[in-house]
């Protein structure tokens, strides 16, 4: 990925940048880390989805629901 793009924070002064970061999710004890593409703040915690970056968080989220369900929806979980 070579985007230099950069935009203002909306919650700090801060520079936000286009890149993936390492995510994690949980829901009911099940947790699922993943690489969520979106914009970055440099100062740390605050990050903007736009676009089909929606669509990782979304993947994710139903995934480790579908985990804590005991019921695997998606081809990223392996069969047990
Ligand atoms: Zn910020």
């Amino acid at each position: 990925m070579v985007e230099e793009t950069t935009r203002p924070c909306p919650s700090c002064d801060g520079v936000m940048r286009r890149g993936v970061q390492e995510e994690t999710v949980t829901f009911q004890g099940e947790s699922l880390t993943y690489q969520q593409p979106g914009w970055h703040c440099e100062n740390g915690d605050d990050g903007v989805l736009e676009g089909s970056d929606n669509d990782y968080a979304d993947a994710a989220l139903h995934e480790v629901m579908a985990r804590a369900k005991h019921s695997p929806i998606s081809p990223l979980t392996r069969s047990h």
